[in-house]
């Protein structure tokens, strides 16, 4: 197989990439370890798109987040992805905090932002009339927004793949192929790709990919542990409320998601493995204590999942590594994307896109990376029974045009089969429950998936023509059926006297 270039990796970051360079004549390849893309990092994070005070405008973090921010709206427009921009406020309860809200007003302000504000006393509190009493100040950031990331990554890759990226799931980069310091080629599991430009977007395995190239640096997995309450919890905040920021993160935040439930999390603490999403009874403890101190009634009750995040964070180092390797040429790491990773990530595509300019110079000086002219910037519109509750006429005409819309799978998150089948068909289709889960929402509601679970499985078996028994929840030896019961019981070799037939 051969590529112009071949992106590591369908975070966030990489699948932004692919995007960006979807616009210029050349063969790209993105490969993703995984059974579908944004199964790292970019499906366990905050999901903010920050407003860009926190980082000083001299790293990359600061430059590209405030460069981003602006660009969501048009994005989401395009991709057809929800995005809210509803403020983010820092809360402060005493003068030292006060002082610490000054600073950050000046950093964002040497940023460029202009709209930041501190604000006390009644208006606060008519922001958010439920937050902690003894509050006393907060920096208010009205271009602050929400995000699904996962959403947003597979809405990015569907529109790569639209404008001719080929996105190979389940193929792990193992290894690179040199020749006199220039990229030939990528090793994979499934065998070698020909290529000369090869970007690292691999998150928390950046830096092993690097090794192969003779760069070097160190990623140390931070975890952030989280917890999510049920939509009912929808409107006992209106913004993302922050506490002061720390040396190593910006807190136990509270904030609605754009999906309408309640988030709060998260933690931060280093871990080992760069595999271990686990949550832990002491970090749910430190995380649910964290967001009381912002709003003192949370409803525990009403917790209905939790799960972690790690940071890809780089030894010795606090901004992202976004370069070509001095190393060897046709190598571009991008590696260290942490928080505000996310936020900046458009801006890192366009950033990337300059680097393989000049890449592509020095490894052919005539060569011209070409526009095209047919790139697709838009995802076309496609119905939600969710966005039509108030609008039964209408979906009644949808349902006519095709019945499956009128057969609810999941009651939780009100999604219908239709959209199940287009997404099983979408350009990045989906496989398995947690790929369906995350592109309609199927069991994201509150029951987590216990009634839906079967019928999402029987539609993906019948769909894609295999058996229910190779179903997976997230790829490879996550099964989810073992055998069928009737195999079971005559392995077992139990017999029934009176044999109930059903
Ligand atoms: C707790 C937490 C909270 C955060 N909150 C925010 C926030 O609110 N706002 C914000 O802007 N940012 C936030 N971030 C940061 C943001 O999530 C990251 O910057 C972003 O997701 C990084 O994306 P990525 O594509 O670099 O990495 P990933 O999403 O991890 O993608 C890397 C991909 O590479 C694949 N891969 C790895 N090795 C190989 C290989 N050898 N071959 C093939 N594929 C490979 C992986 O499977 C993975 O899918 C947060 C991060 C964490 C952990």
């Amino acid at each position: 197989m051969k590529a112009d270039v071949v992106i590591i990796g369908g975070g966030v970051i990489g699948a932004s990439i692919a995007r960006e360079l979807s616009r210029y004549s050349l063969n790209i390849i993105l490969i993703e370890k995984e059974d579908d893309v944004a199964m790292g990092t970019s499906k366990g994070n905050s999901g903010i798109i920050h407003a860009g005070y926190n980082a000083d405008f001299k790293t990359l973090k600061g430059r590209l987040n405030i460069k981003s921010n602006p660009m969501f709206d048009k994005l989401c427009q395009d991709l057809k992805v929800r995005y809210k921009r509803i403020g983010s406020l820092v809360i402060g309860f005493t003068e030292e905090d006060l002082g610490k809200l000054r600073e950050l007003k000046k950093n964002g302000e040497k940023n460029g932002l202009k709209n930041l504000e501190i604000i006390a006393g009644d208006k606060l509190f008519r922001l958010e009339p439920n937050l902690n009493p003894q509050t006393k100040y907060a920096l208010y950031a009205p271009s602050a927004g929400i995000i699904s990331p996962y959403k947003f990554t597979i809405a990015l890759a569907d529109n790569a793949v639209i404008n001719g990226v080929k996105v190979l799931l389940e193929t792990e980069a193992k290894d690179i192929r040199t020749e006199k310091r220039q990229v030939c080629g990528v090793v994979t599991n499934r065998g070698l790709i020909e290529t000369r430009v090869i970007i690292n977007a691999a998150g928390l395995y950046a830096d092993e990919i690097a090794k192969t190239s003779g760069d070097s640096f160190k990623i140390i997995p931070l975890k952030g542990e989280y917890q999510l309450f049920d939509k009912q919890w929808r409107n006992l905040v209106n913004h993302i409320l922050f506490p002061i920021p720390t040396k190593l993160s910006k807190g136990i935040l509270v904030t609605p998601t754009v999906h309408d439930n309640l988030l709060i999390g998260p933690n931060s603490y280093r871990v080992k493995e760069k595999g271990d999403l686990s949550t832990t009874r002491a970090g749910i403890k430190e995380v649910y204590e964290g967001a009381r101190k912002l709003i003192p009634h949370l409803p525990h009750q009403d917790l209905i999942n939790s799960f972690a995040g790690l940071r890809a964070d780089i030894e010795g180092r606090d901004d992202f590594i976004i370069e070509a390797s001095k190393k060897i040429r046709g190598f571009i790491n991008v590696a260290g994307i942490e928080s505000p990773g996310l936020s900046s990530a458009p801006a890192i595509a366009e950033m990337v896109s300059g680097i393989l300019k000049e890449v592509v110079k020095e490894i052919s000086p005539r060569l011209e990376l070409d526009y095209k002219d047919d790139f697709i910037e838009a995802l076309p519109e496609q119905p939600k029974f969710a966005d039509y509750l108030d609008k039964t006429d209408e979906w009644q005409e949808i349902v006519e045009k095709d019945a499956d819309y009128g057969e609810i799978i999941c009651r939780c998150e009100k999604v219908s089969k239709g959209e199940m089948l287009r997404a099983i068909h979408q350009p990045l289709p989906a496989r398995s429950l947690d790929a369906i889960k995350r592109r309609i929402r199927a069991g994201m509601g509150r029951c987590q998936g216990g009634f839906c679970s079967p019928k999402v499985l029987k539609i993906l078996s019948e769909e894609l023509k295999i058996s229910p028994l190779s179903i997976t929840k997230k790829g490879k030896s996550s099964e989810i059926l073992k055998t069928k019961t009737k195999d079971m019981i005559k392995e077992a070799g139990v017999k029934f006297k009176n044999e109930v037939r059903v």
